[in-house]
């Protein structure tokens, strides 16, 4: 069993209230081999919701407490954030799931390129905050660009 992010799997709990759909993704969860999870709807997000950024660092100095996730108002988000990051680790050990596959570029699901706080739509290379924290609990972190791993494995 794998986790994916939900948007793939064609939910529309983006924050702008759209998905992202993967149609191998979609198929995939449709046949009931892999588990939908949106991380920051876990943590108590609205959908829509105000876009949200890391700000001073990535997933990884989120979990650390030395950079924070902050949306377009000026909101201070990094308690839900980490809070998703944590309710998905929870889902990924009750699945027994060692690889998840997550949406590329977001501050929640990123794996290997997130934006870079500024709200300018520039990419810095880091993960996301669930990202991170799937990572460093041994979970092998995939995007949808790498889902040929997913077949491999
Ligand atoms: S938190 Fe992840 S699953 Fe949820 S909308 Fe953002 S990228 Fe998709």
């Amino acid at each position: 069993m794998i986790l994916v992010s939900s948007c793939l799997a064609g939910l529309k709990v983006r924050y702008n209230g759209l998905d992202s759909l993967d149609e191998t993704i979609g198929r995939l969860v449709e046949e009931g081999r892999a588990i939908p999870v949106c991380p920051e709807v876990l943590g108590g997000c609205s959908t829509p919701r105000e876009p949200a950024e890391i700000v001073g660092g990535s997933g990884e100095d989120v979990l650390n407490g030395i950079a924070r996730i902050i949306d377009t108002t000026g909101s201070d988000v990094t308690d839900k954030f980490v809070q998703g990051a944590m309710e998905t680790l929870r889902i990924a050990r009750e699945a027994g799931a060692t690889i998840v596959v997550l949406k590329e570029s977001s501050p929640s699901c990123g794996s290997s390129r997130i934006y870079d706080g500024t709200h300018s739509g520039r990419k810095i290379p880091g993960m996301g905050v669930t990202a991170a924290l799937l990572h460093r609990e041994g979970i092998t972190v995939l995007s949808e660009n790498q889902l040929e791993r997913v077949f491999k494995a």
